[in-house]
This record gives structure tokens, C-alpha cells and sequence, in this order.
């Protein structure tokens, strides 16, 4: 922070220490403020500004975007990517991603986003057959509560949504156990699918 005025020694601590105070001024905010001068010089910011400036990286950096990044990458290696888990009932059926959200995650993230996109959701085609694009695709709900209506949401949902658990599991918080009772098999079973050693359909 710059240095505005030196000013006196002062108790510091319980041990009768001096230390020498200086009036500085926060570059961000302007705010002039008496600190010890070594904290005030070493210090870029006062500590209100560092929190704001943290709390912005948190979410320009954070979770939600990596894990929407996640979902963006998966659904283009699914579909171009003959070596991915899934790539036989997308990629290797015809399924594509359009061409704005295959060239553009910013695209694909504006459109998420205002479609209710929020971590716990996974991505979901309404027709089966047809392509990832703006109309042909929402957000489900991975439901942790109610392993009936989990089993449910499969049958209805199929694949992507599977397949977009499975994912999940490989970035996430989904145990083996809770993909075992989501799609009604045996645990081996699920540790051969999530760790891509052959596919469940
Ligand atoms: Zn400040």
C-alpha cells in the first residue's frame, strides 16, 4: 500500500514490543489506515479489497466453471472422440455437437446458464436421436435422496444421462456404490464403466 506518514512506536503484542506505525492508503478502495509498516508495505491491498479481489478469482476460477467446462468437454469427446467411454452411442452412432458449442465453450456456458445450469444438474438430450444443440438439450437432476426415482430418472433419461453420472463420478463427488443402485447393476460392473473398460449399453 503507499505510504502516506510515518508515524509513532507502538505496543505490539503481549510482550511489551514496539513496532512502528504508518499511516497508508489502499490503492483499491483509498482508504487510509494506520498499520504496522512492515504489514503495510508488504501488503498490496487492505484486507476488505483482498477478500473482495478473492472472492472474485473464486468465481471466475471456481468449481461452477470448471465443472460446466467438464460437462462442455465430455459432450465433445463423447461425440468426436472414438477412444472416450462413451463414443459407440454418440460419436459412433452420428450424434454431433452443433457447430456454435463444438467450437465455442463460452457459447455453450451463456446458453447453460441461462437455462438453470447448476452443478448437481447433468446435461440430458430431449430426443435421443438428434444432435447437442440449444433446442435439443436441458438440464436433470442427479436425485441423491430417493434410489427408486434415481432408477426412474435412468429409465426415462437414458444414456446421456448415464453417461454424464459416470462423468460425474471420474470428477466428482458420486460413489460407485451410488452409480451401482442408479442404474441397477453390480459393482463390478460399475467399476468396468467408470473406468472405461466397456460400455453398459
Ligand atoms: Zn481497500
Amino acid at each position: 500500500m503507499k505510504l502516506l506518514k510515518i508515524l509513532d512506536m507502538r505496543e505490539y503484542g503481549t510482550q511489551g514490543r514496539t513496532k512502528r506505525y504508518c499511516l497508508f492508503e489502499c490503492p483499491m478502495c483509498l482508504e487510509q489506515l494506520e498499520r504496522v509498516k512492515t504489514e503495510g508495505l508488504k501488503s498490496a491491498q487492505c484486507k476488505t479489497c483482498t477478500n473482495k479481489l478473492n472472492a472474485k478469482k473464486a468465481i471466475t476460477h471456481g468449481s461452477t466453471k470448471t465443472k460446466l467446462y467438464k460437462v462442455w468437454s465430455n459432450m465433445k469427446s463423447r461425440c468426436n472422440n472414438p477412444k472416450a467411454t462413451f463414443y459407440s452411442n454418440y460419436g459412433g452412432r452420428g450424434i454431433k455437437v452443433c457447430k456454435k458449442w463444438d467450437k465455442s465453450f463460452s457459447k455453450f456456458e451463456k446458453w447453460a446458464k441461462s437455462n438453470g445450469y447448476s452443478t448437481e444438474l447433468v446435461i440430458d438430450r430431449i430426443d435421443n436421436d438428434g444432435k447437442y444443440k440449444p433446442s435439443n438439450c436441458r438440464f436433470v437432476s442427479v436425485s441423491k435422496n430417493n434410489n427408486n426415482a434415481r432408477h426412474s430418472m435412468v429409465l426415462k433419461h437414458g444414456i446421456d444421462y448415464l453417461s454424464e453420472v459416470c462423468e460425474c463420478y471420474q470428477n466428482t463427488d458420486i460413489t460407485q456404490e451410488e452409480i451401482s443402485v442408479l442404474l441397477n447393476i453390480s459393482s463390478a460392473s460399475v467399476s468396468n464403466l467408470v473406468t472405461g473398460k466397456h460400455n453398459y449399453i
